[in-house]
C-alpha cells in the first residue's frame, strides 16, 4: 500500500514545501537490502558503566560486523583499555568529536548500574554525543532484567533505563534512530548475540522504543551460518496468503526455511502464487473448522520431519462499538484470532510434531496493549494472544520458546481500508512518522524463529514505530 505524502515530502520539492510548512518529514528508513549484508557498517562508540558484564560479549559480537568500534576516554565509563576483547576497540576522548562526526550506533553496557546515582552513567556516556548519531543509526543499551535485580535500588536503576531509552527514541525518532534496552538475567549475557545483531541491523527498521528480555538457556553448540539461520528448518505461515503473512513466508524462505503456507481455500490461487515464488508448499485450510488441527498435525508428521517453526498469523477485524456488535463478530474473531492458535498447538504438542527447539511465534497487536474504539472483540483476541504467550513461555521444555509481535501501523489491505483521516493519524502517530511495511514485522518474527535466538523467550514486541498508542 503507498504513503503519498511520505513519497512526495521525499522528492526534491516536496522537502522544501514540508520544511516551509514545518511539517513532519518522515526519513526513508534503511531496510536489509541483501541476505548477506553485513548487519552493522560505520563506526560505532561504545562503553558501559564500572563493573558490568556484557561489554565482552558486545565486543565479540561487534567483531563480526564491518563496524569499527570507538569507546569514549571519560573518567566513570569504561575506556578502550579496561575492555578484555580480541576485537579491536579504539580510544576517543570526549572533546575530539566534532559537530560533523557520525556514528552508526552507541552501543551502552549498563549492567554494572546497581544504584540510582549509579545511573549518572548513561548522561555521561549519552549526553555529549547523542546529536551525532547517524541518519537510521541504532542505539542499544544492555542492562539487567529488572525482575531479576537483588535489591531494590537496582531494580529502579534498572527499570530506569527504560523510561531513558524511549524518551531517546522520541527525540532521535524523526532522523529514523531507533533505541532499544536489551535486558539479561544475570548468567544469560551469552544470548544476547541474536537479540544484539537484531537491534543493530535495518533488519529492526520499524522497531523503537522497546525492551527485550533474554533468560538463560541450554547453548547450542552447532556454529550457525547467520545469512541462512533457518536452513533446514521447516516452518508453517497462517494466513499466508497475502499482507503480513507473505511477507513472512517469503522472510522465512530468505533465511533458509522449507516453508509450508497456510491460508482460507478461498484464497488458493493468490496462496499458491506466494508458494510458487518462494518455494514453498501450500495448506488451504480454514483454521476454525474443527479438524484443522489434526490436519496439520497429520501433514507435518507425514509430510516432514515435523514443525520448527509455527507463525500464526491468520487474523481479521470486525470493527463495531460494543453496543452495536453483532454477537456473530465477537465468536468468529475470538475464534480466529485466539482460539484456534490454542487447538493449533494443543494438538501439535499432544501428537509431538513440535521438534526439539521449535519456535513459535504469534501476531498480537498494539489495539490488545491499548484498547481501540469499535474494536472490543480485536483488542481482546490481542491481549488475549499476550496473555498467552507470556503463560505459555513459562511451561516449555526442550528448547522451544514462544514470542509475539504487536504490530502497529503496518501498510496492508487491512489498513488500506481505514477511513483517510484515521489513516493518516494512525500512519503518522509515532516516532517514525510513517507506517511500517509488512517486511518490518516480518522481520522480527525471523528474529525469534532463529535458533539463535534461543534465550529470547516470552517476548511482547512491539513492530509500531513507537506508536503514541498504548504503554
Ligand atoms: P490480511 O491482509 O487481512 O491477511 C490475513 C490473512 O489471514 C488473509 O489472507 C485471511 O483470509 C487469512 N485468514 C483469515 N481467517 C482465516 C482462517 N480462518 N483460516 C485461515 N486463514 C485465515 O491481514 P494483515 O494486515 O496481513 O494482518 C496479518 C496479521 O497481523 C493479523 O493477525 C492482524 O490482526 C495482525 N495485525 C495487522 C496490522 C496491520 O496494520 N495490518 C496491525 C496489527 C496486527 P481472508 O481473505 O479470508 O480474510
Amino acid at each position: 500500500m503507498s504513503d503519498l505524502y511520505h513519497k512526495v515530502s521525499n522528492s526534491p520539492v516536496g522537502r522544501s514545501v514540508v520544511s516551509a510548512l514545518n511539517l513532519p518529514a518522515p526519513v526513508i528508513l534503511e531496510r536489509q537490502s541483501r541476505p548477506d549484508a553485513p548487519f552493522l557498517e560505520g563506526d560505532v562508540l561504545l562503553s558501559g558503566a564500572p563493573g558490568g558484564s556484557a561489554l565482552e560479549t558486545i565486543c565479540t559480537v561487534l567483531g563480526a560486523s564491518t563496524a569499527s568500534l570507538f569507546a569514549l576516554d571519560a573518567k566513570s565509563l569504561v575506556t578502550a583499555g579496561d575492555i578484555k576483547s580480541k576485537t579491536k576497540v579504539y580510544s576517543l576522548k570526549s572533546d575530539a568529536i566534532d559537530e560533523q562526526r557520525r556514528f552508526k550506533a552507541l552501543v551502552f553496557d549498563a549492567t554494572g548500574i546497581s544504584t540510582t546515582e549509579d545511573l549518572k552513567a548513561v548522561y555521561t556516556f549519552f549526553h555529549p554525543i547523542i546529536r551525532n548519531v547517524a541518519k537510521c543509526g541504532r542505539i542499544v543499551i544492555v542492562g539487567t532484567e529488572p525482575s531479576s535485580c537483588r535489591t531494590p535500588a537496582m531494580a529502579a536503576s534498572q527499570k530506569a533505563l527504560e523510561g531513558f531509552i524511549r524518551s531517546v527514541a522520541k527525540e532521535t525518532g524523526k532522523k529514523g534512530i531507533t533505541a532499544q534496552v536489551i535486558y539479561a538475567i544475570p548468567g544469560s549475557e551469552s544470548h544476547i548475540e541474536s537479540p544484539l545483531r537484531f537491534c543493530l541491523s535495518p533488519r529492526s527498521a520499524y522497531v523503537s522504543g522497546q525492551t527485550l528480555s533474554v533468560s538463560k538457556a541450554a547453548k547450542s553448540r552447532a556454529s550457525l551460518d547467520w545469512n541462512s539461520p533457518l536452513k533446514g528448518k521447516v516452518a508453517l505461515v497462517t494466513g499466508a496468503s497475502r499482507g503480513i503473512g507473505e511477507a513472512i513466508a517469503k522472510t522465512l524462505s530468505r533465511d533458509g526455511a522449507k516453508v509450508v503456507c497456510l491460508d482460507v481455500p478461498q484464497a488458493k490461487d493468490a496462496l499458491e502464487s506466494v508458494a510458487a515464488n518462494i518455494g514453498g508448499t501450500t495448506l488451504a485450510l480454514d483454521i476454525t473448522t474443527p479438524v484443522a488441527p489434526e490436519v496439520i498435525s497429520a501433514h507435518f508428521e507425514k509430510q516432514f520431519d515435523g514443525l520448527d517453526i509455527i507463525v500464526h498469523n491468520a487474523g481479521i477485524t470486525r470493527d463495531k462499538t460494543l453496543g452495536r456488535m453483532p454477537e456473530h463478530f465477537w465468536d468468529l474473531l475470538v475464534d480466529i484470532n485466539l482460539s484456534s492458535e490454542e487447538r493449533i498447538n494443543d494438538a501439535l504438542f499432544a501428537n509431538e510434531v513440535f521438534n526439539k527447539n521449535a519456535r513459535i511465534v504469534c501476531v498480537s497487536s498494539i489495539s490488545g496493549i491499548a484498547g481501540n474504539v469499535g474494536q472490543s472483540n480485536y483488542a481482546a483476541s490481542k491481549s488475549g494472544v499476550i496473555g498467552y504467550v507470556e503463560s505459555l513461555s513459562k511451561q516449555l521444555k526442550g528448547g522451544i520458546t514462544i514470542n509475539a509481535v504487536a504490530p502497529g501501523f503496518i501498510e496492508t489491505q487491512m489498513t488500506a481500508a481505514i477511513p483517510f483521516m484515521i489513516r493518516e493519524a494512525g500512519r503518522r502517530m509515532n516516532s517514525l512518522n510513517q507506517g511500517g511495511q509488512p517486511e518490518d514485522v516480518a522481520e522480527a518474527i525471523a528474529f525469534f524463529s532463529s535458533p539463535a535466538s534461543q534465550g529470547v523467550n516470552g517476548n511482547i514486541l512491539r513492530v509500531c514505530g513507537q506508536s503514541l498508542i498504548g504503554k
